[in-house]
């Protein structure tokens, strides 16, 4: 058995910390916040007066590590998501495609087939690019952005601002003109190329910690998990050092010194046998600067400094009772002329399954009036005022999805705006995998060479990827 420290209790720390104890190393993780999860977690909301989420998030029944994760933690998917065939819907009605009930690649055809918002000549132009797609096994040439592709393909821009921009955005958070077409075709393969139910859109019914870190936690400080620990011995045999040799969390403890030695690695001057910093990438950067140069290291620390981030802004309102929209996730037509940015609306009421106890009847009846309006590449938006702001995307709200189902009176709102959100998810950008040129320290988070853009998927399997190899 070794000591290793985790850096980060984000959804990539907390997946390699678990992989960790399960293979019977201790772990200490140290995560600087005092609710885990990272980006994707709970937040308190003082304008709300409740918990919300650092931002709305969905995942796709394609993130199978994540999904088995939970699971292997004793957590039914089924119950903490609801679950929807893939469904592309504006809240006005205009358009729609939704996946219909038969195996792949049925169920896409079939709802090209249905959709409408598209004329016949462009739903079957689009059939064409993702069958020539998956002809090419989901292969695009280097360097393209999506913009430049779909140039090539021929899609007009009715075509690209209805269906291909959404996708892109919601996907990789990255305008069309600056998105990788590889990274965006590879969140096609596993969605779309894949079985009917990866292309599933799982939308979360509980809070983001609550979905499964704060288990993952109890998890990691449970003596008795897992029963059967097989304890490897450290590749690098390296000797005890004065630790305790249980695994610990420590919330709300940042680490701010990062030293190595030819025996040791120092996290806050504790000692460790090796140490996974699954930080993002301001912060590993931070900590990594202060070892001393090995083989590689300037070039490492630069692609770290390279990255560029691109901000997401959640618009939560509450609404004098329930609005019970038909669908728990639409789209929005934006129009940034008129502050009106919203580009996705979640209605709660429209989510939220039946209280399982009458304690939860409370809690429910008070999320149930939640809707959020989601931003991506929220860029654009920041000269603006936040009350206008609010102001028009209630407009557009009406406008658009209170068409049929007058939108009710709004009784609060927050609005929160991640600046880091996600990494600009552009072709040619080089990121690491989990090794690094220092021994015995590894990286992990979504930003490394996972093959995904930054998505909770990716951080999961770059823990897990990172803790395997530390564990030898
Ligand atoms: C608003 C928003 C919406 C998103 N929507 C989606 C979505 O719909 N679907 C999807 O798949 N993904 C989405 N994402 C992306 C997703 O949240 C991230 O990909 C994922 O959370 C990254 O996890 P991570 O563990 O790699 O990094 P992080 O979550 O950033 O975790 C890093 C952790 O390290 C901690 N830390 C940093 N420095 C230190 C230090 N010195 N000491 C101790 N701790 C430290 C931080 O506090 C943090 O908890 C969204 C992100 C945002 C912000």
């Amino acid at each position: 058995m070794s000591r290793l420290a985790v850096i980060g209790a984000g959804w990539a720390g907390l997946s390699a910390a678990l992989c960790l104890k399960k293979r019977g190393h201790a772990v200490h993780v140290y995560e600087a916040a005092r609710t885990p999860g990272g980006r994707a977690r709970r937040v308190a909301s003082s304008p709300l007066s409740c918990d919300l989420d650092n931002g709305q998030h969905i995942l796709l029944g394609a993130y199978t590590a994540t999904l088995q994760q939970m699971q292997a933690l004793g957590l039914n998917p089924e119950t903490l998501f609801h679950r929807e065939r893939l469904a592309l819907m504006s809240a006005d009605g205009t358009f729609c495609l939704r996946a219909g009930h038969l195996p792949a690649p049925l169920h896409l055809l079939a709802g090209m087939l249905r959709m409408h918002g598209l004329r016949w000549s462009e739903r079957l132009g689009l059939i064409r690019v993702l069958s020539r797609l998956q002809r090419q096994r989901w292969r695009t040439t280097p360097g393209l952005t999506v913009g430049k592709w779909l140039v090539q393909e021929r899609q007009n821009s009715r075509v690209i601002r209805m269906f291909w921009q959404p996708l892109c955005l919601a996907a990789l958070n990255t305008p069309l003109e600056e998105a990788c077409a590889q990274l965006f075709a590879n969140v096609l393969r596993d969605s779309v190329g894949g079985s009917a139910r990866h292309c599933d859109i799982l939308i979360p019914t509980v809070d983001l910690s609550r979905i499964w870190p704060e288990r993952a936690i109890a998890m990691l400080q449970d003596e008795t998990w897992p029963s059967t620990q097989s304890a490897a011995p450290h590749p690098h045999g390296l000797e005890a050092s004065h630790l305790p040799d249980r695994t610990a969390v420590c919330l709300g403890q940042a680490v701010r010194t990062l030293q190595s030695r030819p025996d040791r690695v120092l996290v806050n001057g504790q000692p460790y046998d090796g140490a996974i910093l699954a930080t993002n990438t301001p912060s590993a950067h931070r900590l990594l600067a202060q070892l001393a140069p090995a083989p590689g290291s300037s070039q490492f620390l630069t692609a770290l400094s390279a990255f560029e981030f691109i901000p997401i802004a959640t618009l939560t309102l509450r609404l004098e009772r329930p609005w019970g929209q038909p669908h728990a996730m639409q789209m929005l037509w934006d129009d940034p002329g008129r502050l009106q940015f919203g580009q996705w609306l979640f209605d709660r009421s429209a989510l939220l399954p039946q209280p399982a106890s009458p304690t939860e009847g409370p809690a429910h009846a008070q999320a149930s009036h939640l809707i959020h309006v989601v931003i991506s590449d929220a860029g654009n938006m920041a000269a603006s005022n936040a009350d206008q702001l609010t102001a028009a995307i209630i407009t557009q709200l009406q406008e658009q999805a209170g068409r049929h189902k007058p939108m009710p009176a709004v009784t609060g709102h927050h609005l929160i705006v991640e600046k880091r959100a996600t990494f600009k998810a552009a072709p040619g950008m080089w990121r690491p995998g989990n090794q690094t040129p220092w021994p015995s320290i590894w990286v992990a988070g979504d930003w490394t060479d996972t093959g995904y853009p930054g998505v909770l998927e990716g951080a999961v399997r770059s823990g897990q990827r990172a803790a395997a190899l530390a564990a030898g």
